[in-house]
């Protein structure tokens, strides 16, 4: 039995050798040392619910191989205009009444434009006002636009390193991995908590997966919230027919992700209506401690959320209180 006492606190100086050896080890041992660091820092009853609504879908310039919005691929999904303040703000008024306690805004861009940030600048002071966190995905982003976010209020942004550096060019050709770290130093200069993952299941080795991992938990700080995604194949995406990957492999990424960045939320993100239930219990016991509910926010009863809540209750998992 390891001695739970000298177990990783907070580091930001992970090697690439220890990273691989936490992937090797026994997955009994390795998902034991993950559940000691988690009750360190939380209580492993608590998953935190947030919700996700898409402010302006399809038709981006960027080439993500795994993205069915991406205007690169035929997939069936139509550009769509950034929705309007009131809509976006009937929806939080929805989330809120839910029970959400942060709401995410996520719109298809390469990087906003000057009009668009400012109306999006103007939804996160409606969302705030209405007593909600704030959170937003938009692509790469100058000092200055991180900054006027952070005056409108903004909270959260995601902004995700993908994959590996490695393996970065393989997945996407029209930004760097360079871009990327960019983006999120001009977060963290703007005052902005970060939510940074990746994805995997996209043909990535374990040492990518590896890498992935040394680059999220080797940042200056690390992010308040790591999803760790599994790609969900789109068909008319150049990934699509990627070799599954092992559910043991997804667990032990979520385990090593809840290791290396131990005060972190560990995201439970895309991929998990394809994933069994036993699947995604067992990434609860490897430290995963939040879960999107629900890619979309709809009016009408959510079957997805409903089954979130039966699994969270059949587990005795509570949300958690932002
Ligand atoms: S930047 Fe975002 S929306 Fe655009 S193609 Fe990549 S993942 Fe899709």
């Amino acid at each position: 039995m390891p001695d739970t006492a000298s177990l990783p606190v907070l580091r930001h100086d992970w090697t690439r050798a220890e990273v691989a050896a936490l992937f090797e080890l026994p997955f009994p041992e390795l998902l034991f040392q993950a559940q000691c660091v988690h009750r360190r820092h939380f209580d492993p009853r608590q998953v935190q619910l947030s919700t996700l609504l898409s402010i302006k879908t399809g038709g981006c310039a960027e080439d993500c191989g795994y993205c069915p919005q991406s205007a690169h691929y035929d997939t069936g999904i139509e550009a769509s205009k950034l929705m309007s303040r009131d809509a976006v703000l009937e929806a939080a008024r929805e989330a809120k009444e839910g029970g959400a306690g942060r709401f995410c805004m996520g719109a298809a861009w390469r990087s906003p434009k000057t009009r668009d940030l400012d109306e999006v600048c103007a939804m996160i002071e409606g969302v705030k006002a209405l007593g909600l966190e704030s959170c937003a995905t938009l692509g790469m982003l100058t000092p200055e636009q991180a900054r006027q976010l952070k005056a409108a209020g903004l909270d959260y942004y995601n902004h995700n390193l993908d994959t590996s550096p490695e393996y970065y060019e393989r997945i996407i050709t029209t930004r760097t991995f360079r871009d990327r770290l960019d983006t999120l130093a001009n977060l963290r200069a703007a005052g902005i908590s970060l939510c940074c993952g990746g994805i995997v299941g996209m043909g990535e080795t374990r040492d990518d997966r590896v890498g992935m991992i040394l680059a999220l938990a080797t940042l200056p700080a690390h992010p308040e919230s790591v999803p760790i995604n599994l790609l969900v194949q789109v068909e008319g995406t150049p990934l699509n027919g990627s070799a599954a990957l092992d559910p043991f492999e997804f667990v032990r990424t979520i385990a090593v992700a809840r290791i290396t960045m131990p005060a972190s939320m560990v995201r439970l993100s895309a991929g998990r209506e394809g994933m069994s239930d036993e699947t995604q219990a067992l990434c609860f016991l490897a430290g995963a401690n939040s879960i999107f509910c629900g890619e979309r926010l709809l009016t009408t009863p959510n079957p997805e959320r409903d089954r979130d809540r039966a699994l969270m209750d059949r587990l005795g998992l509570v949300p958690m209180q932002d």
